[in-house]
């Protein structure tokens, strides 16, 4: 499963990054996931235990943040949010659009810890 793979390197990335915080407990680990990253959430949920049994993330929360996607439009001089991954149209004008600005993101946002003097890490995947 494709998405277990991603899972489980995100475990990875979040492992290494506790490296500074020993003591620490994972709560929640957020997510964003654009609407052309091709995995499906409820799959990533579901991996996501599976991944984290045995680590320092076991019992944490995964957090998916679902990003539409936006193109710009060189007509409008703008960019757009579409409402769907079926058609790269202009919603204002129509014009096609494949200049992608959002929307193949599969990247950790933020990582919350529970430490004393820590709540949150700010990591880039
Ligand atoms: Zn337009």
């Amino acid at each position: 499963m494709h998405e277990l793979s991603v899972v489980s390197s995100i475990v990875d990335v979040v492992t290494e990054s506790l490296g500074a915080y020993p003591g620490a407990r994972v709560v929640e680990v957020r997510l964003k996931v654009g609407a052309l990253a091709s995995v499906v959430r409820e799959s990533l949920e579901f991996c996501y235990e599976i991944a984290t049994a045995g680590t320092r993330l076991q019992g944490s929360r995964l957090a998916v943040q679902a990003l539409p996607v936006v193109v710009h439009c060189a007509l409008c001089n703008a960019d757009a949010e579409l409402e769907g991954v079926q058609s790269f149209r202009c919603p204002r004008c129509g014009e096609p659009s494949y200049d992608l600005r959002q929307g193949r993101e599969l990247e950790i946002d933020s990582i919350e810890i529970d430490e004393d003097a820590m709540d949150e890490v700010k990591e880039k995947a």
